[in-house]
């Protein structure tokens, strides 16, 4: 029997949901195995089925409702995967989690819409248990693959523990330092193929911090650059507001 999965969203920009679309010639063969029985993005309607095996849920948790349709989810799903670090840790909405709800609406709508928010974003492990999670923002497409694969397999799908410096070494890209930028890849979990700097920018931290950073050897690399650790902390905020290096 196919396992049945489904696909959640909640406060995000559904741009992790739209990497799994983009897998096209792979999920041909991935509905050989599998029964999508949720995937608002793609199907339209709710789910019917009674249970799921995987649940992908996607964004943060803060309108109305949402803490109830998330007990629901996890209440009928065998494994529930965080997809994105919206859903993993709160990515870019809980870098809002300071101010009120009716604090933010104002100061990004000009407007007073409290009905949008009713509480500060919040990562999805912070209202149920979370089985496994797949970081970034957006997420891998390979990496979605990856845990897929090994949780059909019911093996424990495992994140990369290197750096996204082992990644961009191995592709041999420029560094960023020595163009006088700044950048995260040092001290933030590969599993991207640095996919950042290979498009010419830098890496700003969004698959969060890798197991035992090693924050020492990278003051050393910002010293000589003439950076400040602060302005690290102030890029590292953008996806991690609540998972700070020391
Ligand atoms: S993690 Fe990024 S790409 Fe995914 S839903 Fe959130 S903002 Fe969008
Ligand atoms: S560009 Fe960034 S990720 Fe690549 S080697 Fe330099 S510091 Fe590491
Ligand atoms: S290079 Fe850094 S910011 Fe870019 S996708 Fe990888 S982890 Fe995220």
């Amino acid at each position: 029997m196919k396992a049945k999965i489904g696909f959640f969203d909640f406060a995000g920009c559904e741009g992790c949901q739209l990497t799994v679309m983009n897998l096209e010639e792979e999920l041909l063969q991935v509905l050989q195995l599998v029964e999508i029985v949720a995937f608002r993005e793609v199907m339209g309607g709710s789910a019917t089925a009674a249970r799921l095996d995987i649940a992908f849920v996607e964004g943060s948790i803060c309108r109305p409702g949402d803490r109830e349709r998330l007990l629901k989810i996890r209440r009928r799903s065998e494994i529930l995967v965080a997809l994105g670090s919206c859903a993993d840790n709160g990515g870019v909405n809980a870098l809002g989690s300071d101010r009120t709800p009716e604090v933010l609406c104002q100061q990004v709508y000009g407007a007073n819409l409290p009905h949008l928010y009713t509480e500060p974003p919040q990562p999805l492990a912070a209202v149920v248990t979370v089985d496994y999670r797949i970081p970034g923002c957006p997420i891998d497409g390979r990496e979605f693959l990856a845990t897929l694969q090994a949780l059909l397999l019911h093996q424990q799908p495992e994140l990369p523990s290197f750096s996204v410096c082992v990644e961009c070494k191995l592709a041999e890209y420029p560094c960023s330092f020595d163009d006088g930028q700044i950048c995260l890849g040092p001290i933030t979990r590969a599993g991207c193929r640095a996919i950042c700097v290979e498009g010419g920018s830098y890496c700003r931290g969004c698959r969060g911090l890798i197991d035992s950073p090693r924050t020492s050897p990278y003051h050393r690399i910002l010293e000589e650059h003439g950076l400040s650790v602060e302005e690290i902390l102030d890029q590292y905020r953008t996806f991690n507001v609540k998972e700070q290096p020391s």
